[in-house]
């Protein structure tokens, strides 16, 4: 079950086990965070490492790093050390590095354990011929024609398996367990097959690999872990991991399941992640777009803000859909707190302020308007200066405070001026506005004390620093990538995700010694954003990224709004509408999306129709739809869902941003009957 979470208040279950178990006097916190090294660390990575490394500090445990590196074709070294680095920026380092490939010797005894147990044997049926044989959920396994070789026998193939005697597939070791049981897992599940790659530690030293679930719970018994966090999906292996540790006889480590993190907008998957990469489609798995702690470093977030956010959106058993905004809210409330304050014109418009003396002010600025720890410097203040182009509007609409011909505007820190000529290039576009100074605002107010609501940012022309700008957006356009039927997550990926403005205009404090490593790289721009130093930066010219905006970006309006009446159309269109009356049988809220109920219309066809409506807002319930008729439009294109075919369009109304209602017709004796036409 998903369902949407934007405010993230939520517990931690795992916490509460635990502390529940302290009450009892049991077992210290022994946890384990592990990454199989076949991709850099994302966000969801981020969540279990809090959890796991987090909650061991919390109850005095410890938490190992492991690797779990038991596929040697996929993993690589590069890895490895990124998957450190990351841990150790988010702010915790692990009680032991452990590789599980430095417990294969140990591995392979225990399998020799349950060879001469008769719990595990060497099956020398093909692959195919294995997945075969083990059935499915509506078909019983039957036995492999080797599940009852002899100890000795067993003993002596495997010995031989690994000495490297038979070519892959030849044989597996399997476990004895259950051919008939619906868990798929626990039908003869494979321990070991043969490969022959080398691995990124052990080298040639194997060639045969122990399985994941075979290699994992002894792992975490060798290294005596008494809570195996991991996600929901491995609640169906739980029965194997425990089999595992019971059949060999070590520590009894115990698994714990939670829903892993999802997030609107982003994919997650490592194997997602890396076909991005591998296409060129991001510029690396630091691409300031990714949702890789690397690419979140880069891009600006803080450790801080990230552990925040993990401990914000809580520890749940069922799978949930977090809010994106969510994550940049707790960003921005961080950066917030931390960044100095400067000012930068991202698209520089050139001002002249005509009756301005030729001379250069230095005025005194706050560093932080809240915090005054952080100081002050000097900005330069003179006749010639940049605005935002965006700040300027030749035809300003009515509630416009900012630049526009005869109006007047503050800039920041400094004084009144108006606009009084706009000058043009022979295209007609705007290239330099002149204005005039009020002498007697200077600091920002006129004595007369007239109005001025607008407040621009500026930067003197001939002291600015330019510098390369970077605005990043969100790399997915739609909510949840992947899930649209007959499109790959590639296609729905934003166009629009990256704009780089090459030639931005800073003041020059940024070019002062030390200034920026003083503030840790990170900046609020007035009135534009928060911004990081990007790694690419030269002497010559500096590259920022943006982290994030100061607001939110807009969001779509939950209803479509009758924006503008749409342009006359003749009867005749109107009849391409096929618009009928319907009876609700069925209202429920759809438990995994936040606005959208399903109803079921009677249409009078014989069946009913699965129709999805997101007025779940004005319905707080739905039930008392069931019975109304409603207003059907019946000829829409079914449209798939990540929750069913939506088979039609019902009709609602209501004020823009205000409750919605949807049509209906009174009860009576002579009323519409479903199936009827509307004209
Ligand atoms: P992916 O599907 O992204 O490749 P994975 O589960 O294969 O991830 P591992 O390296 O095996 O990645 O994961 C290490 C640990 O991180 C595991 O315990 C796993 O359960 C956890 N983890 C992975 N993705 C998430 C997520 N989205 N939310 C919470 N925990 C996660
Ligand atoms: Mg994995």
């Amino acid at each position: 079950m998903t369902s949407k979470d934007t405010t993230g208040d939520a517990g931690n279950f795992v916490r509460e086990l635990i502390v529940a178990d302290q009450a009892a006097g049991k077992r210290k916190v022994a946890t384990r965070f592990p990454p199989e090294p076949n991709g850099y660390l994302h966000i969801g990575h981020a969540k279990a490492i809090c959890v796991d490394f987090g909650l061991a500090q919390e109850f005095g445990g410890t938490c190992n790093l492991r690797f779990d590196d038991t596929n040697p074709t996929t993993e690589d070294v590069e890895y490895v050390d990124a998957i450190q680095e990351d841990i150790r920026w988010l702010g915790f380092n692990w009680s032991n590095l452990h590789y599980a490939s430095d417990y294969f010797e140990q591995l392979y005894q225990l399998a020799v354990k349950l060879i001469k147990k008769g719990k595990a044997y060497v099956d020398s049926l093909s692959e195919e011929e294995i997945r075969e044989y083990r059935g499915d959920f509506y078909k019983k396994g039957k036995p492999s024609p080797y599940r009852e070789r002899s100890v000795d026998e067993n003993l002596d193939l495997f010995a031989r398996m690994r000495k490297g005697e038979f070519p892959e597939g030849a044989h597996v070791l399997r476990a004895k367990i259950d051919l008939e049981t619906q868990n798929m897992n626990m039908r003869d599940p494979l321990l070991y097959r043969i490969r022959y790659a080398p691995h990124h530690r052990t080298g040639k030293t194997w060639c045969i690999y122990p399985m994941y679930d075979y290699a994992h719970p002894l792992s975490d018994a060798i290294e005596e872990i008494t809570y195996s966090i991991c996600t929901l999906e491995f609640e169906s292996h739980r029965p194997l991991y425990d089999w595992a540790i019971r059949e060999t006889e070590v520590f009894p480590s115990r698994q714990i399941e939670f829903a892993r993190l999802n997030l609107t907008y982003t994919v997650m998957s490592k194997r997602l992640l890396l076909q991005m990469v591998n296409k060129g489609l991001v510029s690396g798995w630091d691409d300031p777009r990714m949702p890789t702690l690397a690419g979140m470093r880069r891009r600006g977030f803080t450790p801080e803000a990230i552990r925040a956010f993990c401990e914000r959106i809580g520890v749940a058993k069922t799978d949930s859909m977090i809010d994106v905004g969510l994550l940049e809210h707790g960003l921005r409330e961080d950066l917030n707190r931390r960044c100095p304050r400067v000012m930068a014109v991202l698209h520089p418009l050139k001002v002249v302020i005509d009756n301005f003396p030729e001379e250069v002010r230095h005025l005194d600025a706050p560093l932080h308007p809240e915090d005054p720890a952080h100081g002050s410097r000097k900005v330069p203040f003179s006749r010639v200066l940049y605005v935002d182009r965006d700040d300027f509007r030749e035809d300003p609409p009515k509630d416009w405070f900012r630049l526009a011909p005869e109006r007047e505007v503050r800039l920041r820190y400094a004084c009144l001026i108006r606009c009084t000529e706009v000058i043009k290039d022979a295209k007609g576009a705007v290239v330099e506005l002149h204005c005039t100074w009020d002498p007697a605002s200077w600091g920002g107010s006129a004595p007369d004390g007239r109005k001025v609501l607008g407040t621009l940012h500026w930067v003197s022309a001939a002291h600015a620093v330019p510098a390369e700008v970077r605005l990043y957006d969100r790399l997915f356009a739609v909510e949840n990538p992947g899930t649209t039927e007959g499109k790959s997550f590639l296609e729905e990926m934003n166009p629009h995700s990256v704009e780089v403005i090459p030639s931005a205009q800073m003041e020059p404090y940024l070019a002062e010694d030390g200034a920026v490593e003083k503030a840790g790289g990170r900046f609020q721009f007035e009135r534009v954003g928060y911004f990081c130093v990007d790694r690419d930066s030269t002497p010559a010219k500096r590259v920022w990224n943006r982290t994030v905006g100061l607001k939110p970006a807009a969001k779509a309006a939950p209803i479509a709004a009758p924006a503008a009446p749409p342009a006359e159309i003749g009867i005749d269109d109107l009849g391409r509408i096929d618009l009928r009356v319907g009876i609700v049988r069925e209202a429920a809220n759809v438990p995994e999306a936040q606005k959208l109920i399903r109803l079921m219309v009677d249409l009078g066809e014989g069946r009913l129709r699965q129709i999805f409506t997101g007025l779940r807002a004005y319905y707080p319930d739905p039930a008392v739809l069931v019975g109304q008729r409603v207003v059907v439009v019946a000829n829409l294109k079914p449209r798939q869902m990540k929750f069913g075919l939506s088979e039609g369009m019902v009709l609602a109304g209501g004020a823009e941003g205000a409750a919605h209602k949807i049509v209906t017709f009174a009860d009576a004796e002579d009323a519409p009957k479903p199936g009827d036409k509307i004209t």
